[in-house]
Formats: C-alpha cells, sequence, structure tokens
C-alpha cells in the first residue's frame, strides 16, 4: 500500500515535470485541450469547470457579493450545468442573485431536493429560510432537476457522478451536502460534508471516494473525519477558507495534520484564485498560474 502510494507519487511528479516542460513556450494543442479541464477556484466556495469550446460547468458560486465577479467569469460562456450543493447562502447567494435578475443562461441546474419544512424550521439565524425562498424564485421558470444519491450526469461526455445527494435524515442543513465526483478526471467536492455524512460515505460509498484532487469539507475538523481523507487519499486539497484562518483555527490545523499524515502534496486556497488545475483523463493533472 505504502509502495503503491509512492509509485503513484513518482508517476505524478514526473508528469508535473513533463507537463510543465512540454508547455513551456507553447500552445496547448486541440487534442490536449480535449483530454483535460480546468478546475478554478473563483471564491471560498465556487468553482467554474472549463470544457471544450467555452463550455462550463459550475459548482456553487458563493455569497451574493461574489454575483459580480461571477458574472465576469461567466460572460460569453455557455454553461451547460450548475451544481447547486446546498442551500447556505455562501453557496448559493450569488446564483440566487444572477437568476433572479435574468443575467444568465443555464442549460440545466442540479440541486439537491427537500421539503421545505427543513429550510423553515432549521437555522434561522443563518437565514435559510429567506435563502431557500429565493432559490425557488431563482430557478423558477428554469431546467432544474433534482438529484439522486448514485446519479450519473453526462455533461459533454464527462460523468458527474452524485455520490450522496444529502442524508435521509437532516439535523442541520449541511447534512443536505451534495458530494459530487468527476470521475474521468478524480475530482471529488465534499462541499460542506458533515461527519454524519462522512460516516454514511464510509459505509456506503467507499468505493466511490479515491480522488487526485479534493474540496476539502468547508468546515475543517467538524466537517468529515480523518478516515473518510484516507480512503480519499489525494494528492492536491483546495481549501475553501482564508489560509490565515486555516493557519490559527484549531478545526482546520487538525485537517492540514492529517493531510500531512496522509502525504498530500499540494495545497490551494482562496489566496491562489489565479491558480487553476489542469486535469487530464488519466488523472494527470498539473497547477497553473
Ligand atoms: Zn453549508
Ligand atoms: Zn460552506
Amino acid at each position: 500500500m505504502y509502495k503503491e502510494k509512492i509509485m503513484k507519487k513518482i508517476i505524478i511528479y514526473l508528469s508535473l515535470v513533463l507537463s510543465v516542460i512540454f508547455n513551456f513556450g507553447c500552445c496547448e494543442s486541440k487534442a490536449e485541450v480535449s483530454e483535460s479541464i480546468k478546475v478554478s477556484l473563483i471564491n471560498r466556495m465556487g468553482f467554474i469547470i472549463y470544457l471544450e469550446d467555452n463550455h462550463v460547468v459550475v459548482i456553487d458560486g458563493g455569497f451574493a457579493s461574489d454575483a459580480p465577479l461571477l458574472e465576469l467569469l461567466l460572460k460569453n460562456k455557455i454553461i451547460d450545468a450548475w451544481f447547486i450543493t446546498h442551500l447556505h447562502d455562501d453557496h448559493v447567494g450569488a446564483f440566487n442573485t444572477l437568476m433572479v435578475q435574468g443575467d444568465l443562461e443555464v442549460e440545466t441546474i442540479y440541486y439537491s431536493k427537500y421539503s421545505p419544512n427543513i429550510y423553515y424550521t432549521l437555522e434561522p439565524q443563518h437565514n435559510v429560510k429567506e435563502t431557500y425562498e429565493m432559490f425557488c424564485s431563482a430557478i423558477e421558470n428554469q431546467n432544474a432537476v433534482a438529484v439522486n444519491t448514485n446519479d450519473h450526469i453526462y455533461i459533454d461526455g464527462i460523468d458527474f457522478h452524485v455520490i450522496l445527494s444529502g442524508l435521509d435524515t437532516i439535523d442541520e442543513i449541511n447534512d443536505t451536502s451534495m458530494i459530487l465526483k468527476i470521475e474521468e478526471y478524480s475530482v471529488l467536492f465534499l462541499a460542506d460534508a458533515t461527519k454524519r455524512e462522512g460516516e454514511c460515505l464510509m459505509e456506503e460509498h467507499e468505493e466511490d471516494l479515491a480522488s487526485n484532487i479534493v474540496q476539502l469539507g468547508h468546515h475543517g475538523g467538524k466537517s468529515v473525519s480523518k478516515d473518510v481523507y484516507e480512503k480519499i487519499n489525494p494528492i492536491v486539497g483546495i481549501w475553501s477558507f482564508d489560509p490565515d484562518f486555516v493557519r490559527t483555527n484549531k478545526f482546520f490545523i487538525e485537517v492540514k495534520e492529517w493531510l500531512d499524515e496522509i502525504g498530500v502534496i499540494y495545497h490551494i486556497n482562496i489566496a491562489d484564485q489565479k491558480k487553476s488545475v489542469v486535469v487530464y483523463k488519466n488523472g494527470d493533472f498539473h497547477i497553473k498560474r
């Protein structure tokens, strides 16, 4: 197991070196583009996945205040899909704002559907009711599809696998977090997965977890436990939080220690907004500045 991991790291390292050599001073060929996607962290909890020919997929998008940036980045793009992991305003706020304004065309919106009751009763301190009602307005007259656990959604031939659409019993809104994996490119998004979601992943979806690149649970050590990260066994960790907070908050220090023990080599965080990960179909990747 240890040897396998060392070999995997050597292969990834060599491919990184080679990709730097071959990309230096030249343009990406058409063939290379078709073999890769670019995953870009645009704010704390917003990702744009750049596909071929100006097509994109968006995951969450951040607060309402992030809407202008998102609008700028998505200008003249064809938005094939927008995944909303759950209805906290730091994830769905920008989407709600842009869609209610009618500024964007999105082919299909994917979300996890729950009884309105949970949004009316849980976490009044987070204005969840208002966020939910705005989301309902945002997807009105749109092609919005409720996902289920184990759905495979093919976009431009790429398998977006809903490993978990959220838990059946909800104690907090984060229990509704959609866990999504871009299968061919080995990229996993944990959104705001809770400890209980982590337990469900280990019990029922363990074989789906292994991924080279992972968006770490948004709540650090309060999110999934170390055993989930061991199963994922990532090489790149994407932190959806400010680096100063990560360095000083005990829940994030804890996760960093786990990742060091697991052997995660690269960390991308909100301060690296201009960094993207270009991921190839065979799971190789390079970090682009
Ligand atoms: Zn959340
Ligand atoms: Zn969050």
